[in-house]
């Protein structure tokens, strides 16, 4: 998915059913999500 393609389906999608379909930003996000989780588990 190219970066135009993926920007047009994250906008008739919503970020949410993107994720589910577009690999890299789920990555991006899982990621995000981890660093946010390993914050709240050492804090
Ligand atoms: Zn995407």
């Amino acid at each position: 998915m190219t970066p135009a393609e993926c920007d047009r389906e994250s906008d008739c999608l919503g970020p949410r059913a993107h994720l589910v379909g577009c690999p890299a930003c789920r990555e991006e996000y899982e990621s995000l999500h981890a660093l946010v989780s390993d914050e709240q588990a050492t804090s």
